[in-house]
């Protein structure tokens, strides 16, 4: 049974009660979280705010790299453990849970580097007066974070927050919770101050609410799922407790009929591939020049037939989704497809070895989806890609841009000029030009717009969030 990891000390929780941990390949139990409660968050919350009071915040930047980059360092050393860990965990194929631990060595080490980087200015103002601002943590920040990406996105949160100089109280998803636990502990040995770092499981109802109405959090970090980021804000402006939001996509990949289609098509496969679709950033719509629409859907059919699902363990191109759930989503979704006349241009399989119990999805190649379908709009997070034609850059950008969302986009052209006309007029938090990067990219800055959510995670800009700015005007005639 696992604890929570509260002040570098292994805590049950106040109510004694735990929840099972399912591995998505079997669907059967194999490990018990704690099912923590509002007593737990504040046990936590004390433990992370004596920590930014005493020696985790006395330490200068510089410091607080040296600690970074040793927690970077134990990382890459139990690297294949926790790659392990979150396979079983979230039914990661071992080439995605082991570029997901690469991922965060990386996220430690760019924000090691980044902390005594990163300062404030010196204002022009008027005669007598010197101006200058600081860049100040907020103090206790809570990290939630959802069970897609556990260990990557700890890393830009946790990373970032602390680069910055907060303390964290980290709420995982009740679904993907062990690598982070194990994370945490790594801190400890790194010599992190206890309470620096701490990691409180549960249900998100329960210790997540708890976590976003504690009066001693000071900033939230959210990943998930728009519905929750709206419930998130709402419970934070009660006390105005800022908030980052980094919600779902619907994200396009626009190929033009002069792209270089061999580069692009195993880009286009993968993006909606990886992580069996389960991908904030997955390129879910494939949006297609009318000249190229029949060839390319016709190449891209025979990529999707040749695609393998299947346990965890045996490294295929997709895993199972994550819970019983999140399949029945993905196959309510395709069932109305099929009910309402979309047609399928090909599928993946399940592999004969998957056992029964686990939650495997094919991935399906959707042709022709009505732009006001909920195919075309809602985020399915699974392997269901929506392809669409388009007749010229106007219809494309149209369509790009027609959904709630505004997280990624892909655009496939060899044309400089509307390279950069495409890119100006998507409206979304990242474009990436003949290439994509679905969940990539530690230097990036990462985030969306509309319903994709506000405020930037990853890169330098990420520290903006994690600080908050002091002007101080010295007036000195
Ligand atoms: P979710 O919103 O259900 O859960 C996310 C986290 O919020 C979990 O830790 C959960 O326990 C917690 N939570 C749930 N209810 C809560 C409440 N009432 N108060 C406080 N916390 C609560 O999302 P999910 O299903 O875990 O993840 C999938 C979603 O996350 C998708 O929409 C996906 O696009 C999004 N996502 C976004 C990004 C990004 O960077 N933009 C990255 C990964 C995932």
């Amino acid at each position: 049974m696992k604890s929570n990891f509260i002040a570098n000390q292994h805590l049950a929780s106040a109510s004694g009660q735990t929840l099972e941990v399912i591995d998505p390949s079997d669907g059967l139990p194999f490990e018990q979280i704690q099912r923590s409660q509002a007593s737990d968050i504040d046990l936590a919350v004390t433990a992370a705010r004596s920590a930014f009071k005493g020696p985790w915040g006395r330490l200068n930047a510089a410091e607080r790299g040296r600690l970074l980059m040793a927690l970077s360092r134990k990382v890459a050393e139990h690297a294949d453990e926790l790659a392990a860990l979150e396979q079983r965990d979230c039914g990661k194929p071992t080439r995605q849970a082991a570029a997901d631990a690469a991922a965060l060595v990386r996220y430690f080490e760019f924000y090691a580097g980044s902390c005594d980087k990163f300062h404030g200015e010196t204002i022009p103002y008027q005669n007598g007066y010197s101006v200058l601002t600081w860049r100040e943590p907020h103090g206790v920040t809570g990290p939630v974070i959802p069970w897609n990406y556990p260990m990557q996105i700890f890393g830009r949160s946790v990373g970032g927050a602390l680069a910055a100089g907060n303390s964290c109280v980290v709420k995982p998803a009740e679904d993907a919770c062990l690598s982070l636990l194990r994370v945490a502990e790594l801190a400890a040995q790194a010599g992190f101050p206890a309470g620096t770092i701490n990691v409180v499981t549960g249900l998100g109802h329960e210790v997540g609410d708890a976590l976003a109405r504690h009066p001693g959090i000071d900033h939230i970090s959210f990943t998930g799922s728009p519905r929750v980021g709206t419930l998130i804000q709402q419970v934070a402006a009660e006390r105005h407790c800022p908030v980052t939001l980094e919600l779902g996509g619907k994200s396009p990949q626009v190929v033009f009929e002069d792209a270089d289609l061999d580069a692009a098509v195993p880009v286009i496969l993968n993006a909606i591939v990886q992580n069996s679709g389960q991908t904030c950033s997955a390129g879910s719509r494939v949006l297609i020049h009318r000249p190229i629409y029949e060839s390319l859907l016709a190449r891209l059919g025979t990529a999707f037939a040749g695609l393998r699902a299947g346990p965890a363990g045996l490294d295929l191109d997709l895993g199972p989704l994550i819970r019983a759930s999140q399949l029945e989503r993905v196959s309510g979704f395709l069932h109305q497809a099929r009910g309402d006349g979309i047609e399928t241009v090909s599928q993946g399989q399940v592999v004969a070895q998957a056992p029964s119990g686990g939650y495997y999805q094919a991935p399906v190649l959707l042709r022709d989806v009505p732009v006001d379908h909920r195919l075309a709009q809602e985020e399915v997070f699974g392997p269901v890609l929506s392809a669409m034609a388009f007749d010229d850059e106007d219809h494309a950008v149209a369509l790009a841009n027609a959904t709630d969302f505004g997280l990624v986009a892909g655009v496939w052209t060899r044309d400089g000029a509307r390279q950069l006309r495409m890119a100006r007029r998507i409206r979304s938090g990242q474009v990436f030009i003949n290439n994509y990067g679905a969940g990539g990219g530690v230097e990036l800055p990462f985030g969306g717009v509309k319903s994709s959510g506000y405020g930037r995670e990853k890169g330098f800009e990420a520290l903006l969030g994690f600080t908050t700015l002091k002007t101080v005007a010295i007036h000195h005639g």
